[in-house]
Protein backbone atom coordinates (compact mmCIF):
# COMPACT_ATOMS: atom_id res chain seq x y z
CA UNK A 1 0.00 0.00 0.00
CA UNK A 2 1.18 3.24 -0.93
CA UNK A 3 1.57 6.34 1.47
CA UNK A 4 -0.86 8.11 -0.10
CA UNK A 5 -3.58 5.39 0.49
CA UNK A 6 -2.77 5.14 3.35
CA UNK A 7 -2.85 8.59 4.04
CA UNK A 8 -6.43 8.93 2.23
CA UNK A 9 -7.31 5.69 4.18
CA UNK A 10 -7.03 7.88 7.62
CA UNK A 11 -8.70 10.99 5.84
CA UNK A 12 -11.49 8.34 4.92
CA UNK A 13 -11.76 7.11 8.30
CA UNK A 14 -11.76 10.59 9.77
CA UNK A 15 -15.07 11.37 6.78
CA UNK A 16 -16.59 8.24 7.85
CA UNK A 17 -16.73 9.36 12.16
CA UNK A 18 -18.16 12.67 10.98
CA UNK A 19 -20.77 11.37 9.04
CA UNK A 20 -21.44 9.22 12.16
CA UNK A 21 -21.03 11.97 14.36
CA UNK A 22 -23.86 14.21 11.77
CA UNK A 23 -25.96 11.38 11.38
CA UNK A 24 -26.47 11.05 15.82
CA UNK A 25 -26.84 14.95 15.54
CA UNK A 26 -29.48 15.01 12.84
CA UNK A 27 -31.40 12.14 14.66
CA UNK A 28 -31.90 14.39 18.01
CA UNK A 29 -34.53 16.73 17.26
CA UNK A 30 -36.72 13.50 16.30
CA UNK A 31 -35.69 11.85 19.77
CA UNK A 32 -36.67 15.32 21.32
CA UNK A 33 -39.98 15.30 20.00
CA UNK A 34 -40.71 11.75 20.32
CA UNK A 35 -40.17 12.45 24.46
CA UNK A 36 -41.76 15.48 24.40
CA UNK A 37 -44.75 13.37 22.60
CA UNK A 38 -44.65 11.29 25.30
CA UNK A 39 -45.17 13.89 27.91
CA UNK A 40 -48.15 15.69 25.97
CA UNK A 41 -49.93 12.46 25.46
CA UNK A 42 -50.15 11.99 29.37
CA UNK A 43 -50.78 15.42 30.08
CA UNK A 44 -53.82 14.56 27.39
CA UNK A 45 -54.93 11.60 29.38
CA UNK A 46 -54.59 14.08 32.68
CA UNK A 47 -57.04 16.50 31.04
CA UNK A 48 -59.20 13.93 29.60
CA UNK A 49 -59.66 12.88 33.19
CA UNK A 50 -60.27 15.91 34.63
CA UNK A 51 -63.02 16.80 31.88
CA UNK A 52 -64.76 13.12 32.93
CA UNK A 53 -65.05 14.35 36.10
CA UNK A 54 -66.24 18.05 35.78
CA UNK A 55 -68.82 16.20 33.59
CA UNK A 56 -70.11 14.09 36.49
CA UNK A 57 -69.74 16.86 38.54
CA UNK A 58 -72.16 18.78 36.63
CA UNK A 59 -74.25 15.72 36.31
CA UNK A 60 -74.44 15.26 40.38
CA UNK A 61 -75.58 18.90 40.38
CA UNK A 62 -78.32 18.84 37.60
CA UNK A 63 -79.96 16.01 39.40
CA UNK A 64 -79.92 17.54 43.20
CA UNK A 65 -81.59 20.25 41.19
CA UNK A 66 -83.97 17.77 39.61
CA UNK A 67 -84.60 16.32 43.34
CA UNK A 68 -85.19 19.91 44.45
CA UNK A 69 -87.45 20.34 42.07
CA UNK A 70 -89.64 17.41 42.88
CA UNK A 71 -89.72 17.69 46.21
CA UNK A 72 -91.23 21.10 46.15
CA UNK A 73 -93.74 19.15 43.93
CA UNK A 74 -94.40 16.95 45.93
CA UNK A 75 -95.09 19.25 48.97
CA UNK A 76 -96.91 21.45 46.48
CA UNK A 77 -99.43 18.12 46.18
CA UNK A 78 -99.85 17.35 49.69
CA UNK A 79 -100.38 20.76 50.33
CA UNK A 80 -103.43 20.60 48.19
CA UNK A 81 -104.59 17.11 49.43
CA UNK A 82 -105.07 19.09 52.85
CA UNK A 83 -107.50 21.94 50.79
CA UNK A 84 -109.00 19.60 48.46
CA UNK A 85 -112.72 18.80 49.17
CA UNK A 86 -113.92 16.49 45.70
CA UNK A 87 -113.07 12.73 45.77
CA UNK A 88 -111.53 12.66 42.59
CA UNK A 89 -109.31 15.56 42.55
CA UNK A 90 -108.27 14.33 46.09
CA UNK A 91 -107.46 10.93 44.37
CA UNK A 92 -105.19 12.40 41.24
CA UNK A 93 -103.48 14.74 44.10
CA UNK A 94 -102.26 11.55 45.27
CA UNK A 95 -101.43 9.76 42.53
CA UNK A 96 -99.39 12.89 41.59
CA UNK A 97 -97.67 12.35 45.31
CA UNK A 98 -96.88 8.54 44.58
CA UNK A 99 -95.52 9.21 41.13
CA UNK A 100 -93.45 12.56 42.44
CA UNK A 101 -92.26 9.46 45.13
CA UNK A 102 -90.98 7.14 42.01
CA UNK A 103 -89.27 9.84 40.76
CA UNK A 104 -87.36 10.90 43.51
CA UNK A 105 -86.50 6.78 43.98
CA UNK A 106 -85.25 7.31 40.71
CA UNK A 107 -83.24 10.18 41.21
CA UNK A 108 -81.79 9.18 44.64
CA UNK A 109 -80.66 5.84 42.36
CA UNK A 110 -79.00 8.11 39.96
CA UNK A 111 -77.44 10.15 42.32
CA UNK A 112 -76.02 7.19 44.08
CA UNK A 113 -74.46 5.70 40.91
CA UNK A 114 -73.04 9.21 40.12
CA UNK A 115 -71.71 9.80 43.38
CA UNK A 116 -69.91 5.86 43.01
CA UNK A 117 -68.30 7.26 39.77
CA UNK A 118 -67.07 10.57 41.17
CA UNK A 119 -64.95 8.56 43.72
CA UNK A 120 -63.83 6.63 40.89
CA UNK A 121 -63.37 9.89 38.62
CA UNK A 122 -61.32 10.91 41.47
CA UNK A 123 -59.34 8.60 42.01
CA UNK A 124 -58.27 8.33 38.29
CA UNK A 125 -57.41 12.22 38.05
CA UNK A 126 -55.41 11.79 41.00
CA UNK A 127 -53.62 9.10 39.15
CA UNK A 128 -53.36 10.36 35.95
CA UNK A 129 -51.99 13.19 37.44
CA UNK A 130 -49.34 11.49 38.79
CA UNK A 131 -48.48 10.13 35.77
CA UNK A 132 -48.40 12.77 33.78
CA UNK A 133 -45.58 14.36 36.49
CA UNK A 134 -43.78 11.13 36.39
CA UNK A 135 -43.81 11.40 32.39
CA UNK A 136 -43.05 14.82 32.16
CA UNK A 137 -40.11 14.64 34.77
CA UNK A 138 -38.98 11.73 33.13
CA UNK A 139 -39.02 13.48 29.50
CA UNK A 140 -37.61 16.77 30.92
CA UNK A 141 -34.11 14.82 32.28
CA UNK A 142 -34.00 12.89 28.97
CA UNK A 143 -34.28 16.64 26.79
CA UNK A 144 -31.68 17.85 29.70
CA UNK A 145 -29.60 15.17 28.73
CA UNK A 146 -29.82 15.01 24.69
CA UNK A 147 -29.13 18.83 25.06
CA UNK A 148 -26.14 18.02 26.58
CA UNK A 149 -25.00 15.16 24.16
CA UNK A 150 -25.91 17.25 21.14
CA UNK A 151 -23.64 20.08 22.86
CA UNK A 152 -20.89 17.12 23.12
CA UNK A 153 -21.92 16.13 19.34
CA UNK A 154 -21.26 19.53 17.54
CA UNK A 155 -17.75 19.91 19.10
CA UNK A 156 -17.27 16.61 18.10
CA UNK A 157 -18.19 17.44 14.38
CA UNK A 158 -16.07 21.32 15.04
CA UNK A 159 -12.80 19.22 16.10
CA UNK A 160 -13.16 16.03 13.66
CA UNK A 161 -14.09 19.23 10.72
CA UNK A 162 -10.77 21.12 12.26
CA UNK A 163 -8.60 17.92 11.30
CA UNK A 164 -9.58 17.65 7.74
CA UNK A 165 -7.43 20.35 6.03
CA UNK A 166 -4.38 18.37 7.62
CA UNK A 167 -5.22 14.89 6.66
CA UNK A 168 -5.75 15.62 2.87
CA UNK A 169 -1.71 16.66 3.23
CA UNK A 170 0.51 14.45 1.21
CA UNK A 171 -2.00 12.40 -0.70
CA UNK A 172 -1.49 12.40 -4.36
CA UNK A 173 -3.45 14.94 -5.93
CA UNK A 174 -5.38 12.76 -8.19
CA UNK A 175 -6.32 10.22 -5.86
CA UNK A 176 -7.53 13.20 -3.75
CA UNK A 177 -9.88 14.88 -6.29
CA UNK A 178 -11.39 11.42 -7.19
CA UNK A 179 -12.06 10.35 -3.80
CA UNK A 180 -13.92 13.57 -2.76
CA UNK A 181 -15.73 12.98 -5.69
CA UNK A 182 -16.83 10.08 -4.90
CA UNK A 183 -17.30 11.03 -1.34
CA UNK A 184 -19.20 14.02 -1.77
CA UNK A 185 -21.35 12.59 -5.08
CA UNK A 186 -25.12 12.44 -3.69
CA UNK A 187 -25.34 8.74 -4.54
CA UNK A 188 -22.79 7.89 -2.11
CA UNK A 189 -23.97 7.81 1.31
CA UNK A 190 -21.80 9.60 3.81
CA UNK A 191 -21.46 6.69 6.10
CA UNK A 192 -19.96 4.06 3.53
CA UNK A 193 -16.62 3.72 2.16
CA UNK A 194 -16.15 5.29 -1.39
CA UNK A 195 -12.25 3.85 -1.33
CA UNK A 196 -12.34 0.19 -0.81
CA UNK A 197 -9.67 -2.78 -0.55
CA UNK A 198 -9.99 -5.68 -3.42
CA UNK A 199 -10.41 -8.85 -1.23
CA UNK A 200 -9.21 -11.88 -2.88
CA UNK A 201 -9.80 -11.02 -6.50
CA UNK A 202 -13.25 -9.05 -5.69
CA UNK A 203 -14.30 -6.14 -4.88
CA UNK A 204 -14.48 -4.68 -1.05
CA UNK A 205 -17.81 -3.63 -1.74
CA UNK A 206 -20.11 -4.93 -4.12
CA UNK A 207 -18.04 -8.62 -4.28
CA UNK A 208 -17.70 -8.74 -8.11
CA UNK A 209 -14.46 -10.22 -9.21
CA UNK A 210 -11.69 -7.61 -10.98
CA UNK A 211 -9.61 -8.30 -13.39
CA UNK A 212 -6.09 -9.58 -12.62
CA UNK A 213 -5.02 -6.17 -14.87
CA UNK A 214 -6.76 -4.50 -12.17
CA UNK A 215 -5.54 -6.05 -9.52
CA UNK A 216 -1.95 -5.29 -10.80
CA UNK A 217 -2.63 -1.79 -11.13
CA UNK A 218 -4.40 -1.47 -7.66
CA UNK A 219 -0.91 -3.11 -5.86
CA UNK A 220 1.43 -0.78 -8.09
CA UNK A 221 -0.85 2.38 -6.68
CA UNK A 222 0.61 4.47 -9.28
CA UNK A 223 -2.76 5.28 -11.14
CA UNK A 224 -6.43 4.99 -9.61
CA UNK A 225 -8.37 1.96 -10.30
CA UNK A 226 -11.69 1.67 -10.08
CA UNK A 227 -14.16 -1.07 -9.93
CA UNK A 228 -15.89 -1.46 -13.26
CA UNK A 229 -19.13 -2.61 -11.54
CA UNK A 230 -20.08 -0.15 -8.84
CA UNK A 231 -17.18 2.34 -9.79
CA UNK A 232 -16.13 2.94 -6.32
CA UNK A 233 -12.04 3.56 -5.65
CA UNK A 234 -9.76 0.16 -5.00
CA UNK A 235 -6.73 -0.43 -3.24
CA UNK A 236 -4.36 -3.10 -2.73
CA UNK A 237 -4.58 -4.58 0.92
CA UNK A 238 -1.11 -5.74 1.30
CA UNK A 239 2.18 -5.11 0.97
ZN1 LIG B 1 -17.45 -2.80 -6.77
Amino acid sequence: MTPSIKRLLVLQQAHLRLAQLHRQLMAMPAERERLQKGAQEAQAAEDDARARLRQAEADLRRLEMDTETLRQRKRDFQTKTAIIRNNDEYRAALDQIAQCDRGLDDLENRQLATMERLDQLRQELERQTQLTQEAQRGAQAAIDQLAAQEADLAERIAAQKARLPELKQGIDPDFLREYLRLRTSPATPQTRPVLVPIVGEACGACHLNVTAQLCANARAGRSIVCCPSCHLMLYWDGD
